[in-house]
């Protein structure tokens, strides 16, 4: 690594996906620093989702690089990136509704700690009383201590996303990548989600972070990156992008959808 570099957490290099025709990523370079939020925004179908998958490696990009804290990503497979520290949390959330919250909780802490996630380790979950003290104040952070001994299937919309977040804070990661972690919330449930992710701003987790609410992106975000049709096409400080012409133009283009 040179000494340009020191604070980038992130690099996405170059990178290209096509699905068939379909030009989803073109020529993205985008360089997360250390400590910050980094938002992306863009219309629907802009690429945003498959940018978080091919950094987290779900998707493998056609060309171009990942580059987390100095190890390139094109040849680990996610449980691996997840262990270098990186969470993520998905558009529509990855939980287990049959098993408790804490037992959710406990899975991810399980992952990081033994690699590949085997079921069996469940076995042993109540064991583990290291772990199971984490997923307590875990639960405690995100305000759903109450509730764990419940089925995590019983969870409002809301409640199932500040789950999938603790099931990435549980991980202490180094990045977290959250996709539209508001999407679907009353603004009710929005604001309580945005106080949480201000409270882990705070402690200075590096976090890359979709979002379609501009009221989420203003309030949390430190740079924020325009994708539109596969290519960034602004970057800057939100008070930058929220005047720049090109992203009102690529908003604009989507409400005439
Ligand atoms: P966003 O998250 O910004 O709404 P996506 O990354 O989900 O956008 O999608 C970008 C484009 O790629 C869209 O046109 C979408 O239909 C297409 N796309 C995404 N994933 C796939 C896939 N697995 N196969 C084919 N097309 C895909
Ligand atoms: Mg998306």
């Amino acid at each position: 690594m040179t000494t340009s570099d020191k604070n980038i957490v992130l690099h996405v290099a170059d990178v290209h996906k096509s699905f068939g025709g379909l030009r989803a990523l073109s020529d993205v370079d985008l360089q997360v620093e250390e400590g910050k939020v980094h938002a992306i925004i863009g219309p629907n179908g802009a690429g945003k989702s498959t940018l978080l998958n091919v950094c987290i490696g779900r998707i493998k990009p056609d060309r171009g690089h990942v580059v987390f804290n100095g190890n390139t990503l094109d040849r680990h497979a996610p449980h691996e990136i997840n262990q270098l520290g990186v969470s993520r949390v998905f558009q529509t959330p990855e939980i287990f509704p049959d098993l408790s919250l804490l037992d959710n909780v406990m899975i991810p802490a399980f992952a990081k700690r033994d690699g590949a996630f085997r079921f069996n380790a469940m076995r042993g979950l109540s064991g583990e009383k290291d772990i199971r003290e984490e997923a307590e104040f875990t639960l405690q952070d995100i305000g759903l201590f109450e509730r764990r001994f419940d089925e995590a299937g019983s969870l409002s919309r809301g409640d199932k996303r500040r789950l999938e977040l603790a099931m990435c804070l549980i991980q202490k990661p180094k990045l977290l990548l959250l996709d539209e972690p508001t999407a679907g919330m009353a603004r009710h449930d929005t604001n309580m989600t945005i106080e949480l992710l201000k409270r882990i701003k705070a402690r200075g987790m590096t976090k890359v972070i979709i979002e379609h609410d501009m009221h989420v992106v203003f309030s949390l975000a430190d740079k924020i990156s325009v994708l539109a049709q596969g290519r960034i096409i602004a970057e800057g400080l939100p008070e930058e992008v929220r005047g720049n012409p090109k992203v009102k133009e690529a908003y604009l283009g989507e409400a005439h959808e």
